[in-house]
């Protein structure tokens, strides 16, 4: 890996500080690349109340049409659009419901 990138297999101790002093382009890239994918959070926001949490966005979250809190009624968000098929995901942070309004049920 690192010989890949022109550095010797071999660092004296000078070296490594410097390297670490004037880190080159791309090891802070991809040191900047470790650490925001630990750190990746989204806002929900319900659509209805407003209330908000941060969450850690799950894989399998889809891209959600509406966010609410699971207490509210099903009539509380406006009806989807026309030919739209609405599909609910439950489990969303700690209390949300995602809607997703999609043309075909489980395609986008
Ligand atoms: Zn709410």
């Amino acid at each position: 890996m690192a010989a890949r990138h022109g550095i010797p297999s071999r660092l004296t101790e000078a070296e490594l500080a410097d390297i670490e002093g004037q880190p080159p382009a791309w090891l802070v890239q991809s040191r900047s690349n470790r650490t925001s994918k630990k750190r990746v959070w989204v806002e929900l926001t319900c659509h209805i109340c407003g209330f908000s949490e941060p969450a850690r966005p799950k894989k399998w979250w889809p891209e959600f049409t509406w966010l609410t809190c699971s207490h509210h009624g099903y009539d509380e968000l406006p009806e989807p659009a026309t030919g739209l098929t609405r599909s609910e995901y439950d489990g969303i942070g700690s209390r949300f419901i995602g809607v997703v309004d999609g043309n075909q049920r489980g395609q986008r």
